[in-house]
């Protein structure tokens, strides 16, 4: 395969794996409030409630597993290391457990607890964090702990590295290939929009958030079943 592609994918990609999106009808997300538990202005105050709903999170993370959407680019991966990058703005760990190297979560992870002493972060896997008793690795001078995940209005220095990976993708041949997000969280049309490559999206519907135009190809279907066309178009070429 000559060309280089990039998977740029949200909470739909997880979806089929049985992990909620925001719009999902059932979850984790609906017994708790977002500006509670995800919003960076309001999460000290109510630090019990988010070290409760992260815990959670995690416990169902541990009994899902990776869709056939997450193997499929992790076997294109594993074949075309160079050729394929992955960014997720997804805090799950399916794309790692799928197989696939050098995952760039833009929002973090959830299976990862930062110090706010020192800034250091670190792998808490699936545990349940013990977040009255805990002590930071690093420098066992904290008593506050904040999973490690970007939460609304917060900073994302992984944004930063945006426009490194996609350099590339300023080549005709190139492809962008967005799954499972409604453009809403992160303006991705405004991101790739103006890039000359090829650009596929698959969705379950439209969004307003998403401009239909900047796309060469659009698939509304389960993403279980699109990986298969899109790879199969991507790579017949090779
Ligand atoms: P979103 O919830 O705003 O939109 C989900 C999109 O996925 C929708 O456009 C929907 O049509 C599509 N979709 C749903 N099921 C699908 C399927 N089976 N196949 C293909 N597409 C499907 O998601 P977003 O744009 O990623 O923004 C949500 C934010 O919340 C992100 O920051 C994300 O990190 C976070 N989040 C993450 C998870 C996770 O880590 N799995 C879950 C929920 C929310």
């Amino acid at each position: 395969m000559d060309q280089r592609i990039l998977f740029f994918t949200g909470a739909g990609i997880s979806a089929e794996s049985g992990i909620p999106t925001f719009q999902g009808e059932s979850g984790l997300w609906n017994n708790y409030d977002i500006n509670e538990v995800c919003q960076y202005s309001t999460w000290l105050r109510n630090y019990d409630k988010v070290h409760t709903f992260y815990n959670e999170m995690r416990a169902d993370l541990k009994l899902k597993e990776p869709n056939h959407a997450h193997k499929t680019i992790a076997k294109l991966q594993q074949e075309f290391p160079d050729k394929v990058t992955i960014i997720t703005q997804n805090v799950d760990d399916l794309f790692e457990r799928a197989g696939c190297l050098n995952v760039h979560h833009l929002h973090g992870e959830v299976t990862k607890m930062r110090c706010c002493k020192c800034n250091n972060s670190w792998n808490i896997g699936y545990q349940i964090f013990d977040y009255k008793n805990a002590s930071c690795p690093y420098c066992n001078k904290s008593d506050k702990f904040k999973p490690d995940i970007i939460f609304f209005g917060e900073r994302a220095p992984k944004y930063g590295l945006l426009e490194k990976l996609l350099m590339p993708f300023f080549e005709l041949e190139n492809v962008v290939i967005v799954i499972g997000s409604s453009g809403t969280v992160v303006p991705i049309d405004d991101i790739i929009g103006s890039l000359p490559c090829k650009k596929i999206l698959n969705n379950l519907e439209v969004s307003e958030s998403i401009k239909e135009d900047i796309y060469d190809k659009i698939y509304y279907e389960e993403a279980t079943i699109a990986i298969d066309k899109i790879t199969l178009s991507i790579t017949k070429n090779r």
